[in-house]
């Protein structure tokens, strides 16, 4: 049977994550005009939580009593508007380091287990398929190293971070067609050059640069046993976490939006039925309506991640799923705020436009809208290669 209820930690946890949202709130509109200008207002830790614990640190150490741990970091990430990130990458492990962890051997994680790594996927002409990246990888034998070529772009977080896991061809020998690689990059190699940060309409407080690769000499030994599926099989866990954060400014945005109705003296009836509601409340009513049912998506997706593991197909497609219909719930739920609540809602005053613009990279990144609906119409009716 499946069980609704959150366990007295699952509610501690939850309860922190709001309280350090709410903490941070004061701060969001100033970081989100300057943090770009000036990365370093956001390092470390902001006073206004010094001496509070990372809740999800504190999640690490006490999953074993909430309802599982990818299920309270997914109720976690709800709770949370994200209005700011008032720890340097809200301690959350980085995704190349995530790689590392999974696929590393001990030697490797002894090596580069400290590290924050993030993750070099994309490229110039490489996002939605990365199957056209062509960053090269040449295997050296007189130096046992590799000889890396190339350019990533959009990369989260590598103007902080100490490195990154990337993916490249591997040369193969005698003109065997090249597979993929994937590789830990440290910074100060030589040849690593990184990239401006970019400016962008939302998340600023996600930090986002690149970097090219010049004949990077890197150890074999940094190669890890991961090929392409299995580095990109990592996105399997994060892509309800992408719907769960979206839906948090959104449920942030709705809960704005019904205080502002209430004040204008219009009051939300969940009782009333179709004829006895106006249609401002009914427009507000779908909308919320639309919230519990991606909710519900992220929750079910991180119930079989739960149960199954992340590289389980059940989940994989319940991945995407949540994925997709979150991401473009968001859109909707924060469009449809906007319109509810007038031109002041574009006001720099509120929070509201901010939201908005933050949840519009959900649909994005970590795979389009798009490509989600193709990697779940493939794994429903069985289309392969066909459908791309
Ligand atoms: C804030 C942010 C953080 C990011 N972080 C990282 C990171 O850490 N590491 C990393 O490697 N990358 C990262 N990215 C890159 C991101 O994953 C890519 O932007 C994304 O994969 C889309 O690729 P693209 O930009 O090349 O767009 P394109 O692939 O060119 O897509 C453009 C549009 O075409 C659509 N489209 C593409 N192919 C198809 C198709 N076959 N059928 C129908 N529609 C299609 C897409 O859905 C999209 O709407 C980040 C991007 C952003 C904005």
């Amino acid at each position: 049977m499946v069980d609704f209820s959150l366990t007295e930690t699952d509610q501690k946890l939850v309860d922190l994550v709001r309280e350090e949202n709410d903490l941070g709130r004061p701060y969001a509109r100033e970081l989100d005009r300057t943090v770009e200008i000036e990365p370093s207002r956001l390092r470390g830790i902001h006073p206004s939580i010094a001496g509070r614990e990372n809740p999800y640190e504190l999640l690490e150490r006490v999953h074993e009593e909430t309802s599982g741990l990818v299920i309270a970091e997914a109720l976690m990430f709800m709770a949370s508007a994200n209005d700011v990130e008032l720890r340097d990458v809200g301690g959350h492990e980085a995704f190349g380091s995530m790689v590392l962890r999974n696929f590393g051997s001990s030697a490797q994680k002894q090596e580069y287990g400290h590290l924050n790594l993030a993750i070099g996927i994309t490229e110039p002409d490489a996002g939605s398929d990365p199957a056209a990246m062509r960053s090269m990888a040449k295997y050296d034998p007189e130096t046992d190293e590799y000889v890396l070529n190339g350019e990533k772009i959009f990369i989260s977080f590598f103007n902080k971070f100490d490195g990154a896991v990337t993916l490249a061809r591997v040369a193969g020998e005698d003109g065997a067609r090249p597979e993929f690689g994937t590789f830990v990059l440290v910074k100060g190699t030589p040849g690593l050059m990184e990239s401006p940060q970019m400016r962008k309409l939302g998340v600023r407080k996600h930090e986002l640069s690149g970097f090219v690769m010049q004949d990077v000499r890197i150890p074999a030994s940094a190669r890890l046993d991961a090929d392409f599926g299995k580095t990109l099989s990592n996105f399997n866990h994060n892509r309800p976490i992408v719907a769960a954060v979206a839906l948090a400014s959104c449920r942030s945005l709705l809960d704005f939006t019904r205080t502002q109705l209430e004040e204008a003296g219009i009051e939300i009836d969940y009782v009333a039925n179709l004829a006895g509601r106006s249609a401002i409340v009914d427009r507000f009513l779908r909308l919320e309506a639309s919230w519990e049912a991606a909710w519900g998506t992220v929750m079910r997706a991180k119930w079989l991640e739960h149960k199954q593991g992340m590289y389980s197909n059940g989940y994989r497609t319940e991945a995407s799923i949540a994925k997709a219909l979150g991401a473009k719930v968001a859109r909707e739920i924060t469009q449809g705020c906007l319109e509810i609540l007038g031109p002041e809602s574009l006001s720099e005053a509120y929070l509201a436009e901010k939201w908005f613009r933050d949840v519009r990279i959900a649909d994005i990144y970590e795979g389009a809208g798009e490509i989600q609906r193709i990697l779940i119409a493939r794994e429903i009716f069985g289309f392969k290669r066909e459908l791309s």
